[in-house]
């Protein structure tokens, strides 16, 4: 394609021998799901739910939640899409399941964790989201956000397969949860590392405060380590592993995250066809070394520059 022009991306992301990589996009409602079928997107890695109930002071009734999540579902029948449950707390707080004045949001009741306050509300997603599911042809995975333990997947697992949604995963965007990631992967069906939450407490570097951009990055070498310790659990236990923070989508890191073990990428829907053009242009064995390399590196731009420096690819990128 000509340099700055926007390019469809069509088709199935592959490295240059042929490994299958998942390109997958986030959304967070129906208009952004046609617009990422629309550019060509293979399904979605992340369905962000809690932006249907931000600026609500209510929970959304069943019925309003299937419609919302029908709309996501119907732009891409057939194909995957993994729906995360309500992801509130710290920078998306919700009047009716966050805790009023936490001393550190970021570290308190977020994501699943709200869940052990207000199960009735998680009760009554899980029952609208089967009811989504059942009413339309995508194929349904359905994922919690903030898992730190082998235990909060277990729970989370079980209580999906009481409203028969049989392909439930995790989030891995807690330290503990990539480390320990052979034990969470051993009980759920896969999982997706959010690299935006992942790097913010790796790096102890609040995500929101611009002032610590600098170290916020998942070229991170001690962040690509735990994606890599991600990718090993993940790989024991024989379980799909993506990638849906906004280190998926960096058409230079994509190889990388590959090489580590990860075998579908989430983004937005634009960068696409970039990432896709790195895969096609990289085998997997110099996937595996060009993360070898990464993680050999002291600095995120020290791993940022071996990197490019080995992908002549990205000269022809817009
Ligand atoms: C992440 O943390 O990387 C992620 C994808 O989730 P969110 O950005 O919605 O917290
Ligand atoms: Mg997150």
């Amino acid at each position: 394609g000509a340099r700055g022009e926007r390019r469809r991306f069509d088709g199935e992301g592959r490295t240059a021998d042929g490994r299958r990589v998942e390109l997958l996009a986030n959304v967070a409602n129906g208009e952004d799901a046609r617009a990422a079928a629309e550019a060509g997107a293979e399904g979605v890695g992340l369905f962000r739910t809690e932006v249907c109930f931000l600026g609500r002071t209510v929970e959304p009734t069943i019925d309003e939640q299937v419609a919302a999540y029908r709309e996501v579902l119907a732009a891409f029948p057939g194909r995957k899409v993994v729906v995360r449950t309500l992801d509130a707390g710290a920078d998306k707080p919700l009047p009716f399941v966050t805790p009023e004045a936490e001393p550190n949001p970021a570290l308190g009741v977020r994501g699943l964790r709200t869940a052990r306050r207000h199960p009735e509300v998680l009760d009554r997603q899980l029952t609208a989201i089967a009811r989504a599911a059942a009413a339309e042809s995508a194929d349904v995975w359905v994922m919690a956000p903030m898992i730190a333990t082998p235990d909060e997947a277990e729970s989370f697992v079980a209580l999906c397969a009481e409203h028969g949604l049989g392909t439930a995963g995790v989030m891995i965007e807690v330290p503990a949860a990539a480390l320990g990631a052979r034990w969470v992967l051993a009980k759920a069906s896969f999982a997706s590392i959010g690299t935006n939450d992942l790097t913010q407490y790796t790096m102890a570097a609040d995500r929101e405060v611009s002032d610590l951009a600098r170290l916020s990055t998942a070229w991170q070498p001690t962040v690509l380590a735990l994606v890599g310790a991600t990718g090993s659990g993940a790989a024991l236990n024989g379980r799909p592993l993506g990638v849906c923070g906004e280190a998926a989508a960096d058409p230079v890191l994509a190889p990388v995250l590959v090489g580590l073990g990860v075998t579908s990428l989430s983004m937005t829907p634009r960068a696409l066809a970039d990432v896709a053009a790195v895969l096609a242009a990289t085998t997997s064995e110099q996937c595996e070394e060009l993360a070898f390399l990464a993680l050999q590196q002291p600095t995120p731009d020290a791993a940022r520059a071996a990197v490019r420096s080995r992908l002549p690819i990205l000269a022809d990128l817009g």
